[in-house]
């Protein structure tokens, strides 16, 4: 039976600890959707189009991932697509009540649907999509953080 894991998450844009936790997720599933979530409460920087277009640049020819994008509740989207697993990153204690509460709430939408958390590469754990829009909003060099693909879409997006 193939094992199906759900990595869902805004990646606007996808960083190196993105990466760095689709590649750890690996020994997870035989098979990972990398989902980007369309609604998300926030105003977004990249279209979910431009978010996929990046993390296809990002993820390479990789046989096991399949980049998709979804709107709508997650529990019903894993359901969709039989997922056995939704995989999310911790980084800090700051992200752990939020995780904490969306894991009970999807477990209690579909039950058998487990979390799984994984923790990135120690220098990737202070890493976020917010902190590299803002660094290169203020037009610092973020080439240390993301792939150099999305460094260039950053760079023209904030060009002025
Ligand atoms: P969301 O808006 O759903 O939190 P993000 O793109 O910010 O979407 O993050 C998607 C997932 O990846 C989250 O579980 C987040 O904790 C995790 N993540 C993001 N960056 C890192 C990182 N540097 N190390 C570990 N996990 C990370």
């Amino acid at each position: 039976m193939t094992r199906i894991g759900l990595y869902p998450g805004s990646f606007d844009p996808p960083t190196k600890g993105h990466e760095d936790l689709i590649r750890r997720s690996f020994s997870l599933c035989d098979r990972l959707i990398v989902a980007v979530a369309v609604n998300g409460a926030k105003e977004p920087l990249f279209s979910p189009e431009e978010r996929v277009a990046m993390l296809r640049t990002v993820v390479g020819e990789e046989p096991k991932v399949e980049l998709r994008t979804f709107d709508g509740l997650l529990a019903d989207f894993a359901s969709e697509v039989g997922a056995a697993v939704i995989i999310r990153g911790l980084r800090a204690v700051s992200d752990f009540e939020y995780e904490f509460q969306m894991a009970l709430m999807n477990r209690q939408l579909h039950p058998g649907l487990e979390t799984v958390f994984l923790v990135a590469a120690v220098d990737l754990t202070y890493l976020s999509s917010s902190l590299v829009r803002e660094i290169a909003r203020l037009g610092g060099d973020v080439g240390d953080f993301v792939h150099p693909t999305v460094s260039t879409a950053l760079r023209e997006r904030f060009a002025p």
